[in-house]
């Protein structure tokens, strides 16, 4: 008999783990507590389109996701687009996408944009050989940058991800991070929206007879002598011989059984959360696909125009633009209802292009969507506090994306995650 296999949780890495488990012909389970796959890569019907809750695109070096899309049969479907990036800072909205945007960047004195421009240069290299795992962002970046350059772009930069914590996190993570997000690059998306791809992951575990519980939540996991019991929400349980749990840390502690969290010896995370309001507009703003708004009378803290990327039609002709807030779920704001924030925050967005001009007439829809663990804030040192894979011999193995440090969150990780968790189990001689 196969051995018996449960996901927990159906967001893109549980999705990539059931797939590769499935094609393999091993007996999967996938359980996702809501009643749609995707995770924080979800989607909601707008009008009779698909539109991601949550902005995303795809980046030449994801390699893993690349691959997992071209096993579901879409690398025809990816394309890829140059975007360009803005910066708006005091009320002011800056191009920056290269040494020209920089000399004429007002916001830094002349000689701290030259400064800027060749730390940014020679960054990769002065990373090199050192323990930035230990050494906290802003004390890096004061070094290399200045204390103007650090309290006048950086520190709020970071802060809008994170923050008070923006300062302490570990530069390890940032270094890793500038790699990816170039300001000015290549970005890619799929023709087929993030459903397609959802669906496409789900009809390929379907097809090799994985199955998958939607409106499943885990309440909580017993190891025994058969194997694992998972105790749903609903008061059924399902048994299995190994489990791949993919929620966050805090979600994780509250299903695991009491020894194993101890010897897991999983780190006391907390999380950013985000809120998103999404702006349906009869015209663009910019032209840039990302712009970091700072000290500039909004709450939102970024900018995306998801239009420069996805061709209007996919939103019934009309532009897309994403305004962001990372923050924790016990923050006011979060807390706050939809209808409210996306009020205020229109009135933000109007103010802001205001020379545009962006008037009531030009927004035609708002939605606002909120998650609430998107991406951990990282102490120091955390590469020796990560979780690990298993714990033991139990056969509860984690695949969460607390894991993935110091690569950034994203798809690519967890699929990469995901991968490795796999490859992992077939590794395990008791499994043979
Ligand atoms: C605003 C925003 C923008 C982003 N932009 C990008 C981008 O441009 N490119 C990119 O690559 N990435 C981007 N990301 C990051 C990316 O979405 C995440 O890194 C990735 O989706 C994490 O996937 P995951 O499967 O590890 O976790 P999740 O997507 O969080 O999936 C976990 C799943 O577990 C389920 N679950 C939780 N508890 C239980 C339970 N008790 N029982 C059963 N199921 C449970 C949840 O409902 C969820 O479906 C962005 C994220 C956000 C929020």
């Amino acid at each position: 008999m196969p051995k018996n296999i449960i996901v927990i949780g159906g967001g893109i890495s549980g999705l990539t783990a059931a797939h590769r488990l499935s094609k393999d012909g091993i007996k999967v389970t996938l359980v996702e507590s809501s009643d749609r796959l995707g995770g924080l890569g979800t989607f909601f019907n707008y009008k009779d389109k698909w539109i991601d809750k949550f902005y995303h695109c795809q980046m030449p070096s994801d390699k893993p996701l690349l691959d997992l899309i071209n096993q579901v049969g879409l690398t025809d479907k990816l394309y890829w687009e140059p975007t360009r990036m803005g910066f708006s800072v005091d009320n002011k909205r800056y191009s920056f996408n290269g040494p020209i945007d920089l000399l004429k960047f007002n916001p830094l004195s002349f000689i701290n944009r030259i400064r800027f421009g060749i730390a940014s240069l020679l960054i990769r290299q002065l990373g090199k050989g050192k323990d930035l795992d230990n050494t906290r962002i802003e004390d890096w970046f004061i070094q290399l940058y200045g204390k103007d350059v650090w309290d006048k772009i950086l520190e709020p930069l970071f802060r809008s991800k994170f923050g008070s914590h923006a300062g302490n996190l570990p530069a390890l993570y940032i270094w890793q991070r500038l790699e990816r997000e170039k300001n000015k690059s290549k970005r890619g998306y799929l023709k087929t929206g993030l459903k397609g791809f959802i669906d496409a992951l789900e009809n390929k575990i379907v097809e090799n007879s994985g199955e998958i519980l939607l409106n499943s939540q885990v309440k909580s996991l017993e190891e025994n002598e058969q194997g694992i019991t998972v105790n749903l929400a609903n008061g059924t349980y399902l048994q299995s011989d190994w489990i791949i749990s993919t929620v966050p840390i805090p979600i994780l502690k509250e299903i695991l059984p009491a020894d194993l969290k101890k010897d897991f010896n999983l780190p006391d995370l907390t999380y950013q959360g985000v809120v998103n309001a999404l702006f349906f507009l009869k015209k663009p703003l910019d032209n840039f696909y990302w712009q970091p708004v700072v000290n500039s009378n909004t709450e939102f803290d970024g900018v995306v125009e998801m239009s420069e990327l996805v061709n209007i039609n996919q939103y019934n002709n009309l532009y897309l633009t994403y305004t962001m807030k990372y923050c924790n779920k016990e923050s006011d704001l979060f807390n706050e209802d939809e209808e409210s924030i996306a009020k205020r925050w229109k009135e933000q967005l109007k103010n802001l292009f205001s020379d545009i001009p962006l008037n009531d007439e030009d927004i035609v829809d708002i939605k606002v969507f909120k998650a609430p663990y998107v991406e951990p804030i990282y102490p120091l040192g955390y590469s020796k506090l990560k979780p690990k894979i298993q714990s033991g011999n139990s056969k509860i193995l984690l695949a969460t994306s607390a894991q993935v440090y110091p690569s950034i969150t994203s798809w690519n990780s967890s699929v990469d995650l995901a991968n490795k968790v796999v490859d992992y189990i077939y590794q395990n001689k008791k499994f043979k």
